[in-house]
């Protein structure tokens, strides 16, 4: 069962982008350009209408409390694109909101199960996924109180955990203290990891069972497309295919179609063919972009 913000799917039989924003809202922390708000609406809905004749059947909103989420735009627009949006749970991290500082990680959990299972706020509108994260340097209190919180809304309610790390060197902390919190590590969805230094740091990672994202495809601030797809080769040849999602963590103004931006389509129209001509397989580009999102969406899965 995948919960999406229109209501709950059996499931998404296609490409799924499962590390994105249709709303958010960063200009505080990373300048004026990092928003899609509500007057981008329309640009998102025709953005997310062209990925679709590209392929695209549904795609994940990673905005949470404290980085402009907005669960009931996210319902507009995937009514008006025709398109299903899974909205998530969790809290922002730079920082993070008030109440995590105020709450127990009991309490915090009860928030992420609510979301989850009856609404965010008072819409109604129920999230299908868990967000986390950490900012820069030492992970305090709050940050340990904020991922046991999502271990145990995770195991609950079977939801995934998907974690923001700010430097690569975060993905062990995530990955430790989620599973000593109790989950399984195919149930945790480590973020930019195409930040990751080599291929040999990837496997090494890999290793733990944990899902990992190639998820700043076209955001060529952090790394060329060409390089995200040598690795993404690489880690199919070492057979990491089945840990891998593909997204391209829409958040910056700039990015969409309006301005001269791949947008939704970049995976599809920019990176795809790199792999291909990379030697990635048909069959190894369908588990990435169908069978592992699929997975991670769905709350009655585990084991890849
Ligand atoms: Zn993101």
């Amino acid at each position: 069962m995948i919960r999406t913000v229109t209501g709950d799917l059996p499931g998404i039989a296609g490409p799924i982008l499962a590390h994105e924003h249709l709303q958010i809202d960063l200009c505080c922390q990373k300048g004026p350009e990092v928003v899609l708000c509500v007057a981008d609406q329309e640009d998102v809905i025709n953005d997310l209408s062209a990925a679709r004749q590209l392929g695209l059947m549904g795609v994940v909103d990673l905005s949470t409390e404290g980085s402009g989420r907005d669960p009931a735009a996210l319902r507009n627009i995937s009514l008006k694109a025709g398109l299903p949006v899974v909205g998530a749970a969790g809290f922002y991290w730079d920082p993070y909101p008030q109440v995590v500082f105020d709450s127990s990680v009991e309490a915090l959990r009860d928030i992420l199960i609510r979301e989850l299972s009856e609404g965010i706020g008072d819409t109604g509108i129920r999230a299908g996924i868990i967000k986390i994260g950490t900012y820069l340097g030492e992970f305090g209190v709050a940050a340990l109180r904020v991922f046991q919180a999502a271990a145990l809304a995770s195991r609950a309610t079977g939801a995934t955990v998907v974690t923001h790390t700010s430097a690569a060197e975060q993905a062990a902390w995530h990955l430790d203290t989620l599973v000593r919190a109790g989950m399984d590590p195919a149930r945790i969805l480590i973020s930019h990891m195409g930040t990751f230094h080599g291929i040999a740091q990837l496997i090494e990672f890999g290793r733990h069972g944990t899902m990992m994202g190639i998820d700043q495809i076209g955001l060529a601030a952090r790394r060329p497309n060409a390089e995200l797809a040598d690795l993404v080769r690489d880690a199919c040849a070492a057979g990491l295919e089945n840990q891998i999602i593909l997204s391209s963590d829409m958040a910056r103004k700039t990015r969409l179609q309006r301005y001269g931006g791949s947008s939704y389509s970049a995976v599809f129209v920019d990176f795809i063919p790199m792999l291909r001509q990379r030697g990635v397989s048909a069959a190894q580009i369908e588990i990435m972009m169908c069978r592992n999102p699929q997975r991670i969406l769905d709350f009655t899965s585990s084991k890849p």
